[in-house]
């Protein structure tokens, strides 16, 4: 049993910095781009993602988020705008039904693993219109996937064995922002 640093802050906060002049880059911008988080720490990612576009292109960043775990019978997809500097916090929140219609979304993860939560994301959001596109970033891929699903942007691809796991630490809900791979 062995904990490895993958990831620390420093890495972290480049690879956000990287991904966000990707998709910035790949979509010529941030016109008609929504960023949707998946649940917990997905959320968490898209909102520093939405910081960098907003520091770097001064754009309007739309984040939503979507809770696959409560899918089946009672989703929760949320909007809220990320305009003015400063805290997204504090910025005006619109808690509605993602318009998804027409819209480029970029959905954010922590780990990618079988694609199963992403399908699931992608099913959701397909429910409530039709999305011009749909993207996926996520912090880390560990592969094994069971799905032909493949990230647009990634942090970093590890390797893993289906025996190991990763640990993603983010100052939001944890002490603070490292990635960690545990197990044999
Ligand atoms: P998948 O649905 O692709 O099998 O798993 C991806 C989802 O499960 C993501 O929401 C991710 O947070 C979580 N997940 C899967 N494997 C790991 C892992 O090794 N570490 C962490 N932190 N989350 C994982
Ligand atoms: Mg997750």
């Amino acid at each position: 049993q062995t904990d490895h640093v993958l990831m620390d802050e420093t890495a972290i906060r480049r690879a956000l910095t990287r991904i966000a002049h990707e998709i910035l880059e790949r979509n010529k911008g941030f016109e008609d781009c929504i960023l949707v988080g998946i649940r917990t720490r997905g959320i968490y990612l898209a909102r520093r993602i939405a910081d960098r576009i907003h520091e770097i292109e001064e754009a309007t960043v739309l984040v939503g988020e979507v809770d696959v775990t409560k899918y089946r019978d009672d989703r929760t997809v949320s909007l809220e705008t990320v305009g003015a500097l400063g805290g997204v916090a504090e910025a005006d929140q619109v808690q509605e039904e993602l318009a998804v219609h027409n819209k480029k979304i970029i959905l954010v993860d922590d780990v990618l693993y079988t694609g199963r939560t992403v399908r699931a994301a992608m099913d959701a959001l397909i429910d409530l219109g039709r999305p011009q596109m749909i993207q996926l970033a996520v912090l880390v891929d560990r592969g094994h996937r069971e799905l032909p699903i493949r990230p647009d942007y990634v942090g970093k691809n590890v390797p893993t064995s289906r025996m190991e796991s990763i640990e993603v630490q983010l100052t939001e809900s944890d002490e603070t922002d490292q990635v960690l791979i545990t197990g044999q």
